[in-house]
């Protein structure tokens, strides 16, 4: 019997549900190119609440960022859409279970921690991945216990990305500002106390070179109690820089080139707080006795390497910060799961436009896929999303149309919902997640907050139970 019909749907498993997952999951239950496709999913997150870094990354002064969650509500609402929220692909269910149960599994999984410097005294208390931060300040329960010292007056970001400077914006952020979102309380309470006076944000290249968007530099000075420094001797183009942010497509690099121009001109208007950027310069350690009290760093030059790239290598002229906080924002990194293939130089899911292929055979691995940053890296935009989500159904639907797909010897969905009941009594489905939704929501109102977030399992999984 041909599968995608009313009588034998298409089953896939979606494991995440960040953006790539929702995306993947609307492509497959709206498919414009094929109208008459019937398709069931099931999405799998390991958190009781879905939306992945929308939830847990953006960062809480961006809630119109955050609004994208809508769409995916949308598709969430499908009547064979799925939600099996607390279920951890790898511990409550393998690799092989999925596939003897779909016709296809998409890995959405993202990157799921950070890259490390390599450098010295990078372990020391008051050395931490960005990611972190953002993952505490944002309520993810596994990051909520962990104890930020913000009793230093100058903490250096090191990065030129967009999450530097969410990082950076939190920071220096007006805390009453900050009480209006839906940052979690915990960190609220930490910020609100915080010592911080100075964020020093260092890129290894250039200002042109820098991977920030042109939005988010510009939030920068619209921080009311901080005052913006950029020497204008680290604005000073080598001649690579200046051909190369000439080049058609480095509109982006060219506008950061100019606002910091235009920061580099500005002066100071005494507000209590101050935010530095620095270019072209290394972190080379971290000092301190029990805990991060310097960074050492040293100043770069840039060349083209044999690929033609733009690198930074050292010309030997250090330089000690006084730092009592270092967050390295230089990028997630994925990591591998149970019974699926890794590339560890990459830290991808090896595929070929989201089909997963086997690391020996370099053979597509049949029904399986991927999608996000576990397809791609960690890199792009959340829109950025679709279009490779797109990509990667287009090609599942062509596998289903050659015959390609898994063969699975039990599609029933009930089989599934039986295997989780006997592996996990607390799975959260949608309508689970609309009454954590409904309680967070309704305890924010009072306060003119979006929400507030509930940071612990034994806290989310109890609102689960309450209907919404
Ligand atoms: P990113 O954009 O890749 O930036 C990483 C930065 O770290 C780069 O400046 C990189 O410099 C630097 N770096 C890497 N290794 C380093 C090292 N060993 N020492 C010093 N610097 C090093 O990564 P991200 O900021 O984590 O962001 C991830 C993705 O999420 C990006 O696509 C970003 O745009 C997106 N995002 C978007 C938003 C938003 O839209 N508001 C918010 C957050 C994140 P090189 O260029 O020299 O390698």
């Amino acid at each position: 019997m041909s599968i995608g019909t009313e009588d034998n749907p298409l089953r896939v498993a979606i494991v995440g549900s960040g953006p790539a997952g929702f995306y993947a999951a609307g492509h497959l239950l709206k498919n414009k190119q094929n109208p008459d496709l019937v398709a069931q999913v099931d999405m799998y997150d390991r958190l009781p609440t879905p939306w992945g870094l929308v939830r847990a990354g953006v960062a809480p002064d961006h809630p119109n960022i955050k609004a994208v969650s809508r769409v995916y509500e949308k598709t969430a609402a499908h009547p064979e859409f799925r939600f099996f929220g607390n279920v951890e692909v790898g511990t409550d269910l393998s690799h092989e279970e999925l596939m003897s149960r779909y016709h296809a599994v998409i890995y959405a999984v993202g990157a799921q921690t950070d890259k490390h410097m390599g450098i010295p005294g990078e372990d020391l208390p008051g050395s931490w991945a960005a990611t972190e931060l953002v993952a505490w300040y944002n309520g993810h329960p596994d990051y909520r216990d962990l104890e930020f010292d913000l009793s230093c007056k100058t903490a250096v970001v090191i990065g030129n990305g967009n999450v530097a400077m969410d990082v950076t914006r939190m920071l220096a952020a007006p805390i009453d500002e900050l009480a209006k979102t839906d940052v979690a309380d915990h960190a609220l309470e930490v910020l609100r106390g915080s010592q911080i006076e100075e964020v020093v944000v260092l890129g290894r290249r250039g200002p042109a070179q820098a991977a920030f968007t042109n939005p988010e530099l510009l939030e920068i000075p619209e921080l009311t109690e901080a005052d913006v420094f950029v020497d204008p001797r680290d604005l000073e183009l080598d001649e690579h820089s200046r051909l190369s942010i000439e080049g058609e497509g480095e509109l982006t690099h060219r506008r950061n080139v100019e606002i910091l121009t235009d920061y580099s001109k500005r002066h100071p208007e005494g507000r209590p707080k101050r935010i530095v950027f620095r270019f072209l310069v290394s972190p080379m350690a971290l000092k301190g006795d029990d805990k991060v009290e310097a960074i050492e760093i040293v100043r770069n030059e840039l060349y083209r390497d044999a690929g033609g790239r733009l690198r930074a290598r050292s010309i030997e002229q250090h330089e000690t910060i006084d730092c009592g906080l270092v967050l390295r924002s230089i990028g997630y990194r994925g990591v591998p799961m149970s019974g699926v293939p890794f590339d560890e130089t990459h830290a991808v899911i090896p595929n070929e436009g989201g089909r997963v292929l086997d690391p020996e055979s370099q053979q597509h691995l049949a029904g399986e896929y991927a999608v996000g940053w576990i397809k791609r890296g960690p890199s792009g935009v959340i829109g950025t999303n679709k279009r490779d989500a797109q990509e990667t159904v287009d090609f599942l639907v062509e596998d289903l149309h050659e015959g390609h797909l898994n063969d699975p010897p039990d599609p029933s969905r009930d089989s599934l919902e039986a295997l989780l009941a006997e592996r996990n009594p607390d799975v959260v489905s949608y309508a689970g997640w609309e009454a954590i939704d409904a309680a967070e929501k309704g305890a924010g109102e009072p306060h003119g907050r979006p929400r507030v977030k509930l940071c612990s399992f034994e806290e989310l999984l109890e609102a689960a139970k309450q209907p919404a």
